[in-house]
């Protein structure tokens, strides 16, 4: 049995405890906030699960093995966290993402379906789409039940044994040692030091990390008009209309229809950027991204946004990065929150020698 020292109590830190706790390791949790953080972003309603990945076919075949993943994690907890409505990435113009996605599910033979302008709007009767859109969708996809899922992963680590150190800021490492720091001035060591601290590492390693990319983002969540409200429950998850980058998140299990738009982002540390928002303006900018495409824009009702932070690397590529024996994974960009429990089975895979460092990384990189 080998000591396993995790800094962070999000999805990736969390999901890392669960599988060393199935191993048999003895595992310690260091959390700087409440356990779970409403603040991490790993919380929130929901997050979106697809296979729609433009060129990125690794990303696109890890998603089968994420799916598998997720359902070890449902038979340990006991409750299934996720629907499935399927996803799909709308094309405006050629060479875009849908245009690529559905190149890369045809390369790989990923199951998908091909919709002509008429069928999307017949799935989603709320979108009025320009003449030529089209559209590819996969199966399953849809939202995982976020907050749901870590409280839930939380009350199982507890119950196996894991020890969770909320409110435990860790203000320095030793990678050599694995050894973390608190703010009391004692320390923790591990046989492996897991450093899963997202958007805060530039934080909590400086040295190393200052040049990350780090980023505030917020979605919006809105209620549509009452005749759509079905048909936004039923329909696909959108993953993107043409270059737009916006996407949406169905208002199932009571989580709310959810509106994202990615350059929205702003680069910014989380001490800087805060967690408040500007509600007229920022959901005003999220909306209108939206607007031309949705049928009766005017009856929509912007509810309330959704602060987060992740660090987003222009590579697109996640980073896993061992020093003795700490092991830093960063980079989880808008994306890991669906990779988690697998990411967390190969950690431990790696740290008990089923595979290399380097498989690891190269693997995580979406190579
Ligand atoms: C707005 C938004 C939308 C997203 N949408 C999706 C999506 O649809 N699908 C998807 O798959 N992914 C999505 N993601 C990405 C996904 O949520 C993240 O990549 C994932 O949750 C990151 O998990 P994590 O455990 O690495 O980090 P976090 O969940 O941020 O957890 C890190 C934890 O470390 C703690 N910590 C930091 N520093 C210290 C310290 N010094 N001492 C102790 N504790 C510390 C923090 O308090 C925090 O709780 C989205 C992210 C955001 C922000």
């Amino acid at each position: 049995m080998a000591k396993i020292v995790i800094i962070g109590a999000g999805i990736v830190g969390l999901s890392t405890a669960r599988a060393a706790r199935q191993k048999g390791h003895e595992v310690t949790i260091l959390e700087q906030g409440p356990v779970p953080n409403p603040q991490s972003a790993s919380f929130d309603n929901h997050r979106l699960i697809r296979y729609p990945y433009a060129a990125a076919a690794g990303y696109t075949r890890m998603v089968t093995e994420a799916f598998a993943a997720w359902e070890r994690v449902w038979r340990d907890i006991g409750a299934v966290h996720f629907e499935s409505t399927g996803a799909i990435a709308i094309s405006l113009e050629p060479g875009d993402y849908a245009d690529k996605t559905r190149a890369t599910f045809r390369e790989i033979g990923l199951p998908h379906e091909e919709h002509d302008r008429a069928g999307i709007e017949t799935l989603c009767p709320h979108l009025t789409l320009p003449q030529g859109a089209w559209g590819v969708s996969a199966s399953p996809g849809g939202p995982l039940f976020a907050n749901r899922i870590v409280t839930d992963l939380v009350k199982w680590l507890t119950a196996h044994g894991v020890t969770i150190e909320a409110n435990t800021r860790v203000t320095r490492v030793d990678e050599a040692s694995g050894t973390a720091w608190v703010e009391d001035g004692s320390s923790r060591t591990g046989d492996l030091l897991l450093i899963a601290a997202g958007a805060w590492l530039p934080h909590l390693m400086p040295e190393k990390f200052s040049d990350l990319y780090v980023y505030r983002q917020a979605l919006l969540y809105v209620d549509p008009p009452k005749q759509y409200e079905e048909s936004w429950r039923k329909a696909p998850a959108i993953v993107v209309i043409g270059q737009q980058g916006g996407y949406t998140l169905p208002d199932l299990q009571g989580a709310g229809l959810k509106f994202g738009y990615s350059p929205h982002r702003r680069r910014i540390l989380p001490g800087d950027g805060g967690f408040a928002s500007d509600f007229a303006s920022e959901s005003k900018f999220i909306f209108d991204s939206f607007r031309p495409w949705l049928n009766d824009a005017d009856a929509y009702r912007p509810q309330r946004m959704q602060v987060g932070y992740y660090i987003l690397d222009p590579s697109r590529r996640f980073r896993f990065e061992k020093t003795g024996r700490a092991l830093v994974v960063t980079n989880c960009d808008g994306q890991m929150f669906k990779f988690g429990p697998l990411v967390g089975e190969r950690i431990i895979g790696m740290f008990e020698g089923h595979e290399t460092m380097d498989s690891l990384a190269h693997w995580a990189a979406g190579y």
